[in-house]
């Protein structure tokens, strides 16, 4: 008996923690959160709302219970979930106030009302079980009124039941705009009754070249996920197999409702006039040539009807304020030698083809506008001397400045820039971070007008390379909940908002493990590409989520479930390569990593003594050349002196340069060298080319070790940015055995 106090006090103490723990982990982070004593059950619930404006939210919350709690029709033993409007709150603002014998979400609007079941959905177990939520009350309201992301239907095609899961995962982070890439070079996925042959013969095709690369990816990297999803693929009337699918307008407005009821708007694209090869294949009179081309003419008044003859039915099916007109990536060199085009520019007094596209976007503006609805734009439309209706979406991450410009002209911005927001770019921790760290209302020089001009932010998801379901979730997740974070959260503070969503995540994880929803698991953390060891090294890799598994072959092969896992330090006492994968619970491979082990060999110093300190900087003429080796074939502009590997200040275009010179190293031992660069570098050893990081692309970092002997060791970096938009370049050398010794240049 003695024992029986402690043990029920343990288990009480268990309990809370229990709670808590659910409660600390909702993303977005809520603003006020006051936690009460106590649970409310939901074994048996009734959902009890006045307004009937509130019913398909208490649908939406009936289908979330599914499964778990009984819905019953009236009170009885029941526990009442009620769901009220109160005005005087803000838009998407929300309570939630869970008390033992009842639950009372009250909302700003239908959206507040939303993010309140959103809520209420996290703080259920992740796993089916004891369906008990903590009494507390939160009070809560976004940062951002667009909260969004973009899903790209043309390149690859997603069927309703894939559209109406992912706007589930948007509902439960509380992201409320899904704005829908219907139509491009490559599929029109849209029906619209006045032109049968858009999806007739646009929504169908032979395999392009995306589709293959997916295959071949697929094949090469042993990942079924990569591959193109047979249940899209049929045998068309010549009985050749093609590949695609559309919607039927019947299938959107179900769409539009099964998104509304979740308290999402749905913007739908129809880019025009660039991105429209489809649309020209099927109806070559709509371009310039009367051809195939990837540009309308909008010379033609035909051509101009036609957008507007679509456009009328997409505003039918979409009720949603904002339509979007794309706008981007116009090729215009058809404009030039177009009869009609010249005729238009000569009609409006128009001097470049710059100035006809601006023509073409005011017109539909005009046009939107007299249906009621604001234009949206791809940041190319910024300058086209659009109204203060019309809202520009900064894209093009190098195109710096659009945001500041478009809000000083009083226009509306949503931002998703390429530099975080496209989810479509390879991730990991660090992208999570940027996107955490990004708060568009915190950019230096903004007035407080400029700032509330911005509506949101939204993450891009273009679909070229992601071709399943399983893909596109691993390419979502989970820098979607990241967005949603940042997006939500009014904390300005960006390292506490980072620290605390890492915190989050895990628990966030296991959600996603219940749902059966396929993510990216964190970074396998712990393993060099190159590593050297004297004697035995050790490899021990680590991965910061308790629930996944690391696993490993040494035979170059992909390891699989079978695979020997890694639970502590691997002993390397002879050369190996290891391939390392992460494994989610379920046994589905998230990323790979390799690193090889080699015994060192020491190099050995140069009998030299240079003279001067630093090295000496090469500065070229960019030759536009795509690799390091086209560097020197640029006239040379200057002859710097640079401390170490990095860009002297005075070079600040033409980012094309070689670094000449000799590192000290102060003692023996097996040392690490890092070059990271947008575009390509190379370093050289000696005359061994120790890191190729050449070609052209985004920041890649890449990491070697060499053994040197104590003295001195030739070196030279080459590095060159590809489009000239901005060097970046960081290179370092540590001393493994002892960081505390700092190799130096001379020349
Ligand atoms: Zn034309």
């Amino acid at each position: 008996m003695t024992m029986r106090l402690p043990a029920l006090i343990l288990a009480a103490v268990l309990c809370l923690v229990v709670h808590a723990h659910e409660a600390a982990t909702i993303v977005p982070t809520p603003v006020q959160l006051i936690e009460g004593t106590g649970t409310c059950k939901l074994d048996t619930v009734t959902v009890d709302c006045r307004d009937a404006a509130l019913l398909p939210a208490a649908q939406y919350l009936a289908q979330s219970l599914a499964g778990r709690a009984t819905v019953a029709a009236t009170g009885g033993r029941a526990t009442p979930v009620k769901l009220a409007l109160d005005t005087t709150l803000e838009a998407s603002q929300y309570r939630l106030d869970i008390a033992p014998g009842h639950i009372d979400i009250t909302g700003g609007d239908y959206s507040g009302v939303a993010c309140g079941i959103a809520t209420l959905r996290q703080l259920l177990p992740a796993a089916s079980g004891s369906i008990e939520v903590p009494c507390l009350r939160i009070t809560d309201k976004p940062r951002y009124g667009w909260r969004g992301l973009l899903l790209d239907s043309s390149r690859h095609f997603w069927s309703v039941d894939e559209v109406k899961r992912l706007l589930d995962l948007m509902a439960c982070y509380k992201l409320n705009r899904l704005h829908w890439h219907l139509v491009d070079d490559e599929g029109w996925r849209i029906e619209i009754k006045r032109y049968p042959q858009l999806t007739g013969q646009g929504a169908f095709r032979p395999f392009d070249s995306h589709d293959l690369g997916c295959e071949e990816r697929a094949a090469r990297e042993h990942n079924a996920d990569l591959r193109v999803d047979r249940a899209k693929m049929k045998v068309d009337e010549h009985g050749d197999s093609v590949y695609g699918g559309y919607y039927t307008q019947r299938q959107l407005r179900d769409v539009v409702a099964y998104a509304r009821e979740r308290g999402i708007e749905i913007m739908p694209e129809v880019d025009f006039p660039g991105h429209s090869r489809m649309a020209t294949t099927v109806l070559p009179w709509l371009s310039c040539q009367g051809e195939p081309s990837s540009t309308l003419c909008v010379g033609s008044d035909a051509t101009l009807q036609f957008c507007k003859n679509v456009y009328d039915e997409v505003i039918d099916i979409f009720p949603f304020a904002y339509v979007h007109m794309g706008g981007d990536e116009v090729d215009k060199r058809n404009w030039q030698s177009c009869p009609r085009c010249r005729q238009r520019m000569r009609q409006c007094g128009i001097a470049s083809i710059e100035g006809l596209q601006g023509w073409f976007v005011r017109q539909l503006e005009a046009y939107f506008n007299a249906k009621d609805r604001h234009l949206v734009g791809w940041d190319e439309i910024a300058d086209d001397g659009l109204g203060t209706g019309s809202v520009v979406q900064w894209w093009r991450g190098w195109n710096k400045g659009v945001v500041e410009r478009a809000t000083v002209q009083g226009k509306q911005v949503i931002c998703s820039p390429t530099t975080c927001l496209y989810f479509d770019y390879g991730q990991d921790d660090g992208t999570i971070d940027e996107i955490l760290r990004y708060d568009p209302r915190s950019t230096a020089g903004l007035s407080a007008g400029q700032q509330q001009l911005i509506l949101g932010m939204q993450g891009n998801t273009w679909c070229e390379w992601i071709a399943t379901e399983a893909r596109l979730q691993y390419q979502v997740m989970p820098r979607m909940i990241a967005l949603a974070e940042r997006v939500w959260t009014s904390d300005t503070c960006r390292e506490r908002v980072v620290a605390r969503f890492h915190e989050k995540l895990p628990a966030q994880l296991e959600r996603l493990d219940a749902l059966h929803v396929r993510y990216k698991l964190p970074d396998i953390t712990g393993v060099s590409e190159h590593t050297l060891y004297n004697g035995h090294g050790v490899l021990w890799p680590a991965i910061a989520y308790g629930k996944a598994t690391l696993r490993y072959t040494t035979d170059g092969t992909v390891p699989t479930c079978q695979s020997p896992a890694i639970t502590g330090p691997v002993e390397v006492t002879r050369d190996t390569h290891f391939t390392i994968a992460s494994f989610r619970p379920d046994g589905s491979r998230s990323d790979m990593v390799t690193a090889t082990y080699a015994q060192a060999r020491y190099m050995p110093a140069l009998d030299v003594s240079p003279k001067t300190d630093g090295l000496l900087v090469e500065w070229h003429r960019n030759t536009g050349g795509d690799h390091c080796s086209d560097i020197a074939r640029g006239a040379l502009i200057a002859r710097l002196v640079s401390p170490a590997v990095q860009l002297p200040p005075a070079i600040d275009h033409d980012y094309s340069v070689i670094f000449k010179g000799y590192l000290y190293a102060p003692a023996d031992g097996i040392y690490e060298f890092v070059l990271g660069s947008d575009d390509g570098s190379q370093w050289l050893i000696d005359g061994t080319l120790l890191i190729d990081n050449d070609g052209p692309h985004s920041t890649v970092v890449r990491r070697n070790q060499a053994a040197l002997r104590q003295g001195w060791h030739a070196t030279e970096v080459h590095y060159f940015d590809y489009n000239d938009n901005g060097g970046t370049l960081h290179a370092t050398v540590r001393c493994v055995d002892n960081p505390a010794l700092q190799v130096t240049y001379k020349h």
